[in-house]
């Protein structure tokens, strides 16, 4: 499952602007984010940094470090691939195995099961935030996601599903508000709930990669998985900075510096969905039609929490450039960026002040206080 694709190697020096376009080229999996300020910053005579790329969650994680010894970082990193590789099979919605397909079987035959600790956390998060986001994001479309094809590693080829079978499985609302949660007691009174995490376990595993790294004592490294990113500390004497990917086309729409415990959470349609007759269908659903989102390009969150920042921007996704502030605001969100479909961008205030856009982008800007 988890593949190490570069040992542990310290990044190069004089690399410039050219060579971060020629990576976000050609390393499509790896990113919308990369740690530029790697590449970019002056390494002469400075601590060198210390970068390692794991494949898990069907991505390539970059994780680097500075400031450790050469060989504590190694064995922390080690340790948060081994956290991840458990991770990646716990909580899958669809490979079988993990604890959370064995719970998706015993909800469907309306049976009550005990979870574990470990997964007890994210079910009770990911019902929060549900709720939070007016259900918008709603990991219990589990059902939906499987008819669109998206719970297999390559969505399938041909014609969407049909209006009527789509109908049906909206009809039957499934939601969080169906999942009781007494103790470790999980039951659905929804047979029809099926959890898939994938909107948000990904920004709860960053953070807690980054506890982890903390705990063998490396306290300023930057975990990014695909261009969702958890930073801790800082990067010598400046902040991490990442770029942001553009959502249409090569290359960065946009820099930022990201503070000690941020993280940055990236959804986009433009990664992953299934093509039929020169029609997109992204893998994001609206769970109120049960119909791939189609107006945003992409939707971006700085939050502490990088669950919160995950399952929101699955969310702010969702609702799109007439409802995101509404999102924004019932999930108390600070730092927001959309994209949409022809390149206009809308920010929250304060996420207005953070960025700086590449050259040539930012066009056309929207800030709108949420
Ligand atoms: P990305 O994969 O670009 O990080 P997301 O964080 O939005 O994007 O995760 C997308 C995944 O979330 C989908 O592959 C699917 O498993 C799940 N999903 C799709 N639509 C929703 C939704 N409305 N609410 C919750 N989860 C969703
Ligand atoms: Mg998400």
């Amino acid at each position: 499952m988890l593949r190490i694709t570069a040992s542990v190697a310290r990044t190069g020096c004089a690399v410039g602007m050219a060579r971060v376009r020629l990576l976000l080229r050609r390393r499509r999996l790896a990113a919308c984010v990369l740690p530029v300020c790697l590449l970019l910053a002056g390494c002469a005579d400075k601590p060198k940094d210390i970068h390692q790329s794991l494949f898990i969650f069907g991505t390539l994680v970059d994780i680097t470090v500075h400031g450790t010894p050469e060989d504590q970082a190694a064995t922390a990193i080690a340790a948060v691939d081994e956290d991840f590789q458990y991770m990646h099979r716990e909580w899958h919605a669809w490979k079988p195995g993990g604890e959370l397909v064995k719970l998706n079987r015993r909800l469907a035959a309306g049976e009550t099961t005990t979870v574990s600790d470990f997964l007890l956390p994210l079910l009770l998060q990911a019902r929060t935030l549900s709720i939070q986001s007016d259900g918008l994001f709603n990991p219990a479309i589990g059902r939906l996601i499987a008819l669109w094809g998206f719970q297999s590693d390559e969505p399938p080829p041909g014609p969407p599903p049909s209006a009527e079978s789509i109908d049906a499985l909206v009809a039957g609302k499934p939601d969080m508000q169906a999942l009781a949660i007494e103790g470790n007691l999980v039951s659905s009174i929804n047979p029809l709930v099926q959890l898939d995490l994938g909107g948000f376990a990904k920004g709860y595993a960053l953070n807690q990669a980054i506890a982890r790294l903390h705990s063998l004592g490396v306290d300023n490294a930057i975990v990014n998985a695909g261009g969702d990113l958890c930073v801790s500390g800082r990067h010598g004497d400046r902040l991490w900075q990442v770029g942001i990917r553009h959502p249409q086309g090569e290359g960065v729409i946009a820099a930022l510096a990201v503070a000690d415990g941020e993280c940055v959470l990236t959804s986009g349609n433009y990664e992953r969905y299934r093509e039929y007759e020169d029609v997109r269908y992204a893998h994001i659903l609206d769970p109120r039609n049960g119909w791939p989102v189609r107006h945003v390009a992409s939707a971006t969150v700085i939050h502490a929490d990088g669950g919160v920042a995950d399952a929101a921007a699955t969310a702010l996704t969702v609702a799109g450039p007439d409802d995101w502030r509404r999102i924004a605001r019932r999930m108390g969100l600070v730092y927001v960026m959309l994209v949409d479909e022809v390149g206009t961008v809308y920010l929250s205030p304060a996420m207005a002040e953070r960025i700086q856009f590449a050259k040539g982008q930012g066009a056309a800007v929207i800030v709108a206080e949420p």
